[in-house]
């Protein structure tokens, strides 16, 4: 039910809260296996509430598009949520191929994995890399190595899916990735086996925050010099809005971090979060300025929460970024091989 997914995704662009949008999500899934007919059939017999997932809400939705009308809700969430969430950043956002970074119910995201896929299919993506937490992240269900194993499974069968519903084009591909803890030594929260499975690695910092600078430097330079590190996510750590409050950035002597993803090619990113905005603009212009690679992601953690990249793309268009410099405006070969140090 496209209608359904459509209402969901705009509510999470929107960010509305989790509850609303996850009603019309089960709607979508429990009408998934039924034929058109039937459901037809049930909203003429005013069945449709009878099976599990659907509501008054959803039902009246369905009763719409079965009648061959745009439904009032599609209609006023595509006026409420469904315009530019920025100005400026849309050239460098067309250029972008994939997303590095993503959430899905295997960690705390709130979707399953081929429904993230889909999303990022529709928004024109050659490739979305999956990046579910590890383990120390226990408050996120952070994936084991058995877990982990696992998801690399299904990923290779989504893919499958993908390519034998000809849905993937020239082949969209959803990456073997991880969002890998940076714990307090810089080492990497995962075997070295597992992490030489993937394709693209994000490293990040979760805990201690309030750590010493020159603690918080060593603690950063050594995961960027860890050869599996390709990515530096979200690297202040700052909260400036949202339900989970604010929190300052940890301290570090940005130009060393700086210095050294520049020196061994790892990429800054630019967390599109609107909570986040990581880096902030002060350290992502010295960046700039030392030549690093940059990515913009979107950390995702729903399918609508996809379409924030725009977010990231505005701001590296302000600090005059260009798209070479982009890892993920380069083709998946490229940013493949580029990933394997
Ligand atoms: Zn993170
Ligand atoms: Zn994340």
């Amino acid at each position: 039910m496209a209608t359904l997914r459509r209402i969901a995704f705009l509510l999470e662009r929107g960010r509305q809260e989790t509850y609303k949008v996850k009603a019309f999500r089960a709607a979508a899934a429990s009408l998934l296996p039924l034929g058109d007919d039937e459901i037809a059939a049930r909203v003429a017999a005013g069945t449709l509430t009878d099976l599990p997932g659907i509501g008054a809400s959803t039902a009246k939705v369905v009763a719409q598009v079965v009648a061959g009308e745009v439904p009032d809700r599609l209609a006023s969430l595509e006026e409420e949520y469904g315009g530019s969430l920025v100005s400026g950043g849309d050239g460098l956002r067309a250029a972008l191929r994939g997303d590095l970074h993503s959430h899905s119910d295997w960690s705390d995201g709130g979707s399953p994995i081929e429904e993230m896929a889909f999303t990022a299919i529709e928004l024109g993506h050659d490739y979305l890399v999956l990046t579910d937490h590890s383990p120390r992240l226990t408050v996120a269900r952070g994936l084991s190595v058995e877990r982990l194993q696992r998801q690399l499974a299904v990923v290779d069968a989504i893919n499958e899916h993908l390519v034998s519903a000809g849905a993937d084009g020239d082949g969209f591909t959803v990456l073997k990735g991880i969002e890998v803890d940076i714990l307090d030594d810089g080492s990497l929260d995962q075997t070295e086996e597992m992490l030489g499975r993937l394709d693209v690695r994000v490293a990040s910092v979760h805990s201690k925050l309030k750590m010493e600078p020159d603690e918080m430097t060593k603690r950063m330079v050594a995961a960027i010099e860890n050869p599996f590190t390709n990515v530096l996510g979200h690297c202040t750590g700052r909260l400036i809005t949202g339900n989970r409050g604010t929190r300052p950035g940890s301290r570090f002597d940005a130009r060393k971090v700086f210095e050294a993803a520049a020196e061994h090619g790892v990429a800054i990113e630019i967390n599109s979060r609107p909570e986040r905005r990581d880096p902030p603009t002060e350290l992502l212009e010295q960046a700039r300025d030392i030549g690093c690679l940059f990515s913009i992601d979107s950390d995702a953690h729903a399918p609508g929460q996809l379409d924030f990249q725009v977010y990231g793309c505005e701001r590296a268009e302000a600090a005059g970024i260009e798209a070479e410099r982009i890892v993920n405006t380069w083709p998946r070969q490229r940013l493949l091989e580029w990933a394997r140090r």
